[in-house]
This record gives structure tokens, sequence and C-alpha cells, in this order.
């Protein structure tokens, strides 16, 4: 009995895994999913329209040459199209997601990648986040590219976030956690898994557009969820918002765009044409994520630490602060 206590006793115990931080719970919109849903299912409804109009067509057409042609079973004709239509949906797809992995690669032979280099802070600071945040593998790397900007993708792990040598130059430090954060959002809630399979629908000759524009209304959204955890995890809405316009109007005018310039652009942004306009964009507006953010903190503040991470006390360790 002793002999088995103390097997029990020295068996491994399992490392302590903290909670995952409650901002991935905040941030989270089911609503998100209801918008992707009438996107997928719209954009389905259309390409089957236009298949089903071809078929009318098609039968229109027999009949009308049913008197000097022999037409051959039109069941067999259709299961064989069903057949024909999900090879090429598999071939498809599984080149979508060969191309991927191939970036993932082409990412690793051409970048540097924190994980395995010398830039400490980030990747402290990183594997922290992906702990906070209870990530799948991913994967920071950056690579030489003038323009601030940053992106994810993958659709299994380990996920691949690529940060623009432009951002590490032009943001500070915290500014650009806000960019981490944002990506890694992308990756916790499943956007870049569900982008890639979004190709699908975006790759169908003549409709892809189409469908691009009404998945786009979840894209959009999807913008809105992963700047929401930026502002959840990092609790500092003004952090969010200067790295927001560091990375729209670049570095030399970030400064200026003061509290009188945004809503003055609010303002005159708050009408249907223009959200007509960004109908045809990815990204929401910078005003409306600015705006988006207002309304969040409003919602959020009150739940964060009384001691709020302030610009004093979250030290911009960066040398230069170029914005
Ligand atoms: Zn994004």
């Amino acid at each position: 009995m002793n002999e088995q206590q103390s097997a029990q006793k020295t068996e491994p115990k399992q490392p302590y895994v903290p909670p995952e931080h409650k901002a991935v719970a905040q941030a989270h919109s089911q609503r998100d999913y209801v918008v992707l849903a009438i996107g997928i299912v719209a954009s389905m409804s259309l390409m089957a329209l236009v298949f089903m109009t071809s078929i009318a067509s098609f039968i229109y057409g027999a009949e009308m040459a049913e008197e000097s042609v022999v037409v051959s079973d039109p069941v067999a004709e259709l299961v064989g199209n069903v057949i024909g239509v999900g090879i090429i949906i598999a071939v498809v797809l599984a080149l979508i997601l060969t191309l991927i992995r191939m970036m993932r690669q082409q990412m690793l032979g051409n970048a540097l990648q924190v994980e395995y280099s010398d830039y400490a802070w980030l990747r402290e600071w990183s594997n922290q986040v992906a702990g906070d945040l209870h990530m799948p593998r991913v994967e920071i790397m950056v690579t030489q590219d003038p323009v601030i900007n940053a992106y994810a993708f993958g659709f299994a792990s380990p996920y691949t976030i690529v940060l623009h040598s432009g951002s590490i130059r032009w943001l500070t430090h915290n500014q650009l956690k806000v960019v981490v954060v944002h990506e890694m959002a992308h990756i916790k809630y499943h956007h870049t898994q569900i982008g890639a399979y979004l190709n699908l629908l975006r790759m169908v000759p003549a409709l892809g557009t189409i469908n691009g524009w009404m998945l786009d209304f979840w894209s959009r959204r999807a913008e809105l969820t992963a700047d929401r955890l930026a502002l959840c995890y990092l609790q500092d809405a003004e952090l969010v918002k200067e790295s927001l316009i560091g990375v729209h109007v670049g570095p030399d005018v970030a400064k200026s765009f003061n509290g009188i310039a945004r809503q003055w652009q609010v303002y005159m942004t708050n009408n249907y044409f223009n959200r007509f306009t960004q109908t045809f964009s990815s990204h929401p507006f910078l005003v409306r994520r600015l705006q988006h953010l207002d309304v969040k903190q409003a919602v959020f503040s009150s739940t964060w630490k009384s001691v709020k991470p302030s610009k004093s006390t979250v030290s911009h360790t960066k040398d230069e602060e170029n914005i």
C-alpha cells in the first residue's frame, strides 16, 4: 500500500497551464459566423442559380435537338457532372492548400524567423502572448518590405505571421504588439483557416468576384474582431488606434491625424455612399475601425485591471519613436 502511495507520488505532474486570457472570450463574436454563413449560402445560391439556368438552357436546347439527335440518359449525365465537379473541387482545394504550405516554405527559406533569432523582446513577448491566448504553434517571420504591413496565413499548425520590415522600422515596440495580437487573432479565431477554404468560392470562374464581394462582409467583421482582441488583451485603446493610424497613413503624418481630424473624417464618411464604397474593400475603413474601438472601449474598459497600462507605464522600448 505504502509502495503504491509512493509510486503515485512520484508520478510526473502535468505542467501548469494558466487559463485562457479573458480577452479571447470578450473579443469573440458569434455574429461573425452568422455573416459568414449568409455569405457562403448567398455564394452557393448564386452558383446554383447559374447552374440551374445552364441546366434549363441545356434541357431546352436538348428538347429542341431531340428530334434530330439521340439524347443520352440525363440522370447519368447529371451524375457524371456532379462527379466531375467534385473532382475539380478536390484538385483546386489541394492546389490551394499546397500553395499555402509553399508560402510557409518560401518564408522559411527567405525571411528571419523570430523564434530562432536574437530579436529577443519580440520572441519572448510573443511566446508569453501565445501562452495567454492558448494559441496553436505560430511562427513569426520578418521579411524585407518597406510597406508597413503584416499578415497571417495557414490552415493547420504551424501557422505563420509575416511582419514587413517596414513595420519593424516605423512602429514602436508597443504599436508592433498591437499588430502581432491582431494577426494572432486571425489564427486564434480560425480566420486564416476559413479564408483558405473560402478561396474555393473566390476562384470560381466568372462568379468569383461576386462571391468575393459577398464574402468580404465577413472579412471586414473578422478585421474588427482582430482589432477587438488587440484592444481587450492590451487594454489600451489609444495604443491600438495609434498603431492602426500608423499602418494606414504612414509614419510621417500619423501624429497629425489628431482628434479633430478623426472626428471630421468620421462625420464626412457617415453616409450610405461611403458605406457602399467600403463594401468593395477587404478591410473596414480606418475611420470605422477607430469608431469601433471607441465603442468597445466604453463597453469593456470597466472590466479591465484598475491599474491600466497607460502610455507612460507601457514603456516605449524602441529608441527612435517614429510615430
Ligand atoms: Zn487583419
